[in-house]
């Protein structure tokens, strides 16, 4: 999955830490990441890169977190793209970036992006924040309100029956590969809870044995995915809601499409089932 970088090691603890000219810096316009042109891998800018054309560039870097001894910080200028060799592509790359903490480093940099772009105001008393030296949070002097980023925790499940698992397409989006059922928790749900209510939202059906399997933090939706399979229980008629779903049906193990790139925790559920590797997890007896 894209969050697992071993041997690499990603570190979130929070550093007062002032650049320096090796350190490398994620610029990110819209849904678009700064690299290296001619670089057909993610190949992220350092500050020395730009030293000549941005001087300033180092001063106003936020620390965002490290990989291994490499320090990444964000950066607010716009247009770096100016300057020659280097250009904006789309962050859709973070899903098909082989070297997963590559886009892992990009798409957890966007998350914090988005955090700091979406939080310049006190949501209580509306004065501008500042950034805390001590953690990651934002506060309002004049009010003393706190905000941290929001993670939603959000349930992935794999319903299956003997040996068929039941998959989805989305309705309305890009993304038309094969998916699981999925949806946030609700505000006074447990995860359980969530399993069994979106099971039966999405695709009508009623399931028992709830396995947890894993679970994946998600920064492209700010979520925090937890894997479950569920057992069907009783009547397999599925009932797809159309405003969330194009498709749902039971595929025997041996017609799942293989899944090469497993970033997704919804991918490496669909591969361990169809590979009958999900750790004992379920009984296809
Ligand atoms: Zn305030």
């Amino acid at each position: 999955m894209i969050h697992d970088i071993e041997p690499r090691i990603f570190d979130n603890n929070f550093k007062n830490k002032t650049a320096e000219p090796k350190d490398l810096f994620l610029s990110y316009e819209g849904d678009t990441v700064l690299v290296r042109e001619e670089k057909d891998k993610l190949w992220y800018p350092s500050f020395s890169d730009f030293e000549a054309e941005y001087p300033q560039l180092i001063d106003g870097a936020q620390f965002l977190f490290t990989i291994d001894d490499i320090n990444y910080y964000l950066i607010e200028e716009k247009g770096l793209d100016s300057v020659e060799g280097w250009t904006y592509v789309t962050t859709g790359r973070f899903r098909t970036e082989p070297k997963y903490w590559r886009s892992f480093a990009g798409a957890v940099g966007l998350q914090l992006n988005r955090w700091y772009d979406n939080h310049r105001f006190c949501s209580k008393c509306g004065k501008t924040v500042k950034r805390s030296e001590k953690e990651r949070m934002l506060y309002c002097e004049a009010c003393g309100f706190q905000t941290y980023p929001v993670i939603s925790p959000c349930v992935i499940v794999a319903v299956h029956d003997g040996d068929r698992l039941l998959l989805t397409k989305y309705a309305g989006r890009e993304y038309t590969r094969y998916a699981l059922v999925a949806g946030f928790a609700e505000i006074g749900e447990s995860l359980e809870q969530a399993v069994r209510r979106e099971v039966k939202e999405e695709v009508g059906l009623d399931v028992k044995n709830i396995r947890f399997y894993k679970s994946q933090p998600w920064p492209f939706t700010d979520t925090i995915l937890a894997g479950f399979y569920a057992e069907l229980d009783g009547d397999d008629t599925i009932t797809i809601q159309e405003d969330e779903l194009a498709l749902g049906i039971w595929m025997k193990r041996e017609d799942i499409p293989p899944e090469e790139l497993k970033i997704s925790l919804t991918g490496e559920m669909m591969e361990a089932f169809r590979t009958g590797n999900a750790g004992g997890i379920y009984d296809l007896e």
